[in-house]
């Protein structure tokens, strides 16, 4: 049974003892969106801190606005809800945690069009999060390629997550992290994940535009970038751009940064982790501590 403390419309409850309606149009329609904000415990274990939260609250707007859905907190009050969170479970979860917060347009009889006078449901959980081991660093990962056959409002963090489902499923069935997906000949993103590629030094990513989620971690690595003195170009990236990188790198809040070195079964570049990707990485590590 799990004794973890989560929150739903209001109350504080264990996560066993959390019920939703069957006619919640997140259940029935995929009618919501979400966040997923990671926390990062210090050396002792006993500080914990939202990552960015600023920017994870502001993406969480902007994808309620785009499904003309009311932000039912301001900023300030998600703060304390996420900082509440973290404490209710701080028996429970002394390491770094993920805070996942999803709004639904609430309870109603099933009809496709938005309901009248309906509160939306809003829930949040934490849960755990295991960054990737010393091994996946060191030598990094495998990833597949796949067409992106998702629908053209990629940048929403939508709930009805089907497509992306599809592709991480494909992922595990071929032994691989992640499934890089590909529309009309260009990169867009993993099923999870933005993606990057290294070339002679320079990285590259896709523009943030509406085929691919504007990860939290797309700024920070920009910021990273620059630190590191990199140049970084964010511009269309085609099939055979990502088959020839240097190095191939997925980022996202789970995962942080991790170099893919085998891509649908040929090695990427040297077929190990890059220097983009660790000056990358430690500016990442680095960036972690300074926040
Ligand atoms: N794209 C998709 C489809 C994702 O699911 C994620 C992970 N939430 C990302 C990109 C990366 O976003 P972030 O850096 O905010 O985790």
């Amino acid at each position: 049974m799990d004794t973890s403390i989560v929150y739903l419309n209001g109350e504080w409850l264990p996560l066993s003892n959390a019920r939703i309606s069957v006619l919640d149009r997140g259940f029935i329609l995929g009618d919501g969106v979400y966040e997923v904000i990671p926390v990062y415990a210090a050396e002792d274990g006993r500080q914990r801190r939202p990552f960015r939260l600023e920017q994870h609250l502001a993406r969480f707007a902007r994808s309620l606005a785009k499904i003309q859905l009311a932000n039912p907190f301001e900023a300030s009050s998600w703060r304390i809800l996420v900082d509440e969170i973290i404490s209710a479970n701080s028996a429970e979860n002394t390491g770094h945690c993920l805070v996942y917060i999803q709004v639904t347009r609430g309870v109603a009889p099933r009809a496709q069009a938005f309901p009248e006078n309906v509160s939306p449901t809003v829930f949040m959980m934490t849960m755990p999060l295991n960054l990737p081991d010393e091994t996946a660093l060191e030598q990094g990962v495998a990833a597949v390629t796949a067409p992106d056959a998702r629908w053209l409002h990629c940048d929403i963090k939508s709930i009805s997550l089907l497509g992306n489902v599809l592709m991480a499923q494909y992922a595990a069935e071929h032994q691989a992290s992640e499934t890089i997906q590909l529309r009309d000949g260009y990169l867009t993103e993993g099923a999870s994940s933005n993606v990057w590629i290294a070339k002679e030094g320079r990285l590259f990513a896709p523009i943030r535009n509406h085929l691919i989620l504007e990860g939290i971690r797309y700024a920070l690595i920009e910021e990273l970038a620059r630190e590191a003195k990199l140049i970084f170009e964010a511009r269309p990236i085609k099939e055979e751009e990502l088959r020839a990188a240097d190095e191939i790198m997925l980022t996202s809040a789970g995962r942080e940064m991790i170099a893919v070195t085998r891509l649908d079964g040929y090695p990427v570049g040297s077929g190990r982790p890059g220097a983009v990707f660790s000056a990358l990485h430690a500016g990442y590590q680095r960036a972690k501590e300074r926040e």
